[in-house]
């Protein structure tokens, strides 16, 4: 399995994409994915990219919260 990049031997993630053949990986670096033979299949989208962006930040945000008072949480979004 290609568990490291080959063009910059950062760690792969495995992502599970039913508009593909199933579990691709993925570089964060490169940005691009490789099926389970480490061919590249395609560039990472720039949908993709906002979707872990906002889960990164929602992450974030609920750690914080757990962090703190949760005295200013004002509903945005
Ligand atoms: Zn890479």
């Amino acid at each position: 399995m290609p568990l490291y990049c080959k063009q910059c031997e950062e760690r792969r993630y495995p992502q599970y994409s039913s508009d593909d053949k199933g579990t691709l990986w993925l570089c964060n670096k490169c940005q691009n994915f490789t099926d389970a033979d480490d061919v590249i299949i395609r560039e990472q989208t720039q949908e993709e990219r906002d979707a872990i962006k906002a889960k990164a930040e929602e992450f974030e945000r609920t750690s914080k919260f757990s962090g703190e008072k949760l005295s200013r949480r004002k509903g945005v979004n």
